[in-house]
């Protein structure tokens, strides 16, 4: 059974981590969404909301084979509880190209059995991130363009109420 991970902070999960969802769900018998808990960045949107707002794209995009966890610690142990060969990851620019070569080097000499698989970002979301939307929906601003369609009253409020 080919089991992946998308591991990612999901702060909030925008249409650029969607689109990746749906490049890698095809190619794997399950993925598991895994939200990283103890982030070193201080998280917006709790664990319990972040997994909800990812339960809701992942059923109204009927992906069958997509489960969502949370984890701390190493990514490696989690791969390895779980039983999973694959990590999946986004890349947009250069800059994360260059961040996830070093993240890649560390999980590859912790674990060889276990292979990072990049799937390039869609060009339209390729300048989108979680932080982007943050600081937009606080402003006040549509992020409509940005977020999962059913997700975005949600978190449109969530951020205006953070920014009163
Ligand atoms: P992390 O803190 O682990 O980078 P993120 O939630 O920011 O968590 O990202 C999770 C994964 O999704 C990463 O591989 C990231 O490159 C990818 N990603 C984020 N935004 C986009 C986007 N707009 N298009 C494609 N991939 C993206």
């Amino acid at each position: 059974m080919k089991i992946a991970v998308y591991p990612g902070s999901f702060d909030p999960f925008t249409l650029g981590h969607l689109d990746i969802l749906e490049q890698a769900a095809p190619l794997y018998d399950e993925i598991c969404v895994a939200i990283l808990k103890n982030s070193a960045k201080r998280s917006f949107f709790k664990i319990e909301e972040k997994a909800e707002i990812i339960r809701c794209c992942v059923e109204a995009k009927g992906l069958r084979n997509v489960t969502i966890s949370s984890f701390d610690g190493l990514l490696i142990d989690f791969c390895q509880k779980l039983g999973a060969g694959y990590i999946i990851r986004g890349l947009r620019t250069i800059t994360d190209f260059e961040y996830e070569q070093q993240i890649h080097s560390v999980n590859w000499n912790l674990d060889r059995q276990v292979h990072t698989v990049y799937f390039m970002s869609n060009p339209e979301y390729s300048f989108l991130s979680s932080s982007i939307v943050r600081e937009l929906g606080s402003l006040g601003a549509d992020i409509t363009p940005y977020v999962p369609a059913g997700t975005v009253d949600y978190l449109q409020r969530r951020l205006m109420e953070n920014a009163q």
